[in-house]
C-alpha cells in the first residue's frame, strides 16, 4: 500500500519536532525525529573521544553503530544506540553541537538515508528535520518550510529547557542557536534550505496554537488535493 509523507524542515527550534508531533496525534501518522540520529551519531563520537570535525575518526565509527526507531506507549520516539535507550542524553547541549558538526559529513548523511527513507515506506509519516523535502523525501505529498528570528528560538528553547527542570542561560541557547544556523546552512552536503516546492511558515508572530492552526491548515489542503 502507498504510505503518505509529510517533510517539515527548518532551523533549530523554529517548533519543528512540537509542531509535527501535534500533526501526527491528529492525523494518525508516525513522528519521526531524524535529529535524534544525527545527535545518537555526535553523542558516540564524544563518548569515543573523536572530535566533532574529524571525519575520518567519525567515519571510522559508523560500523560499529547500530540504530534503531521505536516508539513507546505514549507514542513518543525513542532512539536506541546500539542496544542502550539514548533519547534523554542525546538532548545534552553539548551533543545539540557535536549532532551539527557530524551531521555536516557526507560519509555520516549517507549512513542515515536509507534509515529514514525505509521509515517513510512502511508507515505515514511526518518526518522533520533539515533535508527531509530536499534530498530524503523528495516527493514528499506535504513539504513546509517551518522558520522563525534566531532571538525568539532561542527564547522558546529556552523557556521548554526550564520548564524541563534543566539548567540554562538564554545567551548560550542563543549562541548555540546561531552556530548551527550557520553550519546547517553553509555546509555542502545536504544543507538546510527550503525545497523550491516547500511552503514557508514563519512561526515568528505567532504562538503555539496559532502555529498548529497554519501548519494543520495547509496539510490538509494539500492532503485534499490528493497528495500523498
Ligand atoms: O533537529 P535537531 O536540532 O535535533 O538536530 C540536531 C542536528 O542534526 C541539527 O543541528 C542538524 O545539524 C542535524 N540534522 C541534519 N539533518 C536532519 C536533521 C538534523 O543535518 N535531517
Amino acid at each position: 500500500m502507498e504510505t503518505r509523507s509529510i517533510a517539515i524542515d527548518g532551523p533549530s527550534g523554529a517548533g519543528k519536532s512540537t509542531l509535527a508531533k501535534m500533526a501526527a496525534k491528529r492525523l494518525g501518522m508516525i513522528y519521526v525525529d531524524t535529529g535524534a540520529l544525527y545527535r545518537s551519531i555526535g553523542l558516540y563520537a564524544l563518548r569515543n573521544g573523536v572530535g566533532s570535525k574529524d571525519e575520518r575518526g567519525v567515519e571510522r565509527l559508523l560500523p560499529e553503530i547500530t540504530l534503531e526507531m521505536c516508539y513507546d506507549g505514549a507514542g513518543t520516539q525513542r532512539v536506541i544506540l546500539r542496544g542502550e535507550d539514548v533519547t534523554d542524553e542525546i538532548r545534552a547541549p553539548e551533543v545539540s553541537i557535536y549532532a551539527s558538526d557530524v551531521s555536516a559529513m557526507p560519509p555520516v548523511r549517507e549512513f542515515l538515508l536509507q534509515m529514514q527513507r525505509d521509515m517513510a515506506v512502511r508507515y505515514d509519516v511526518i518526518m522533520d528535520g533539515r533535508d527531509i523535502g530536499t534530498v530524503v523525501l523528495p516527493s514528499a505529498g506535504v513539504k513546509i518550510f517551518l522558520t522563525a528570528d534566531p532571538e525568539i528560538r532561542a527564547r522558546r528553547r529556552f523557556d521548554e529547557m526550564v520548564a524541563a527542570g534543566r539548567s540554562a542561560e538564554y545567551e548560550e541557547v542563543l549562541r548555540d542557536i546561531n552556530y548551527r544556523d550557520v553550519n546547517d546552512s553553509s555546509r555542502a552536503a545536504a544543507p538546510l534550505k527550503p525545497s523550491e516546492d516547500a511552503i514557508t511558515v514563519d512561526t515568528s508572530p505567532f504562538g503555539l496554537d496559532e502555529s498548529f492552526e497554519k501548519v494543520l491548515e495547509i496539510i490538509e489542503a494539500r492532503l485534499k488535493s490528493g497528495a500523498k
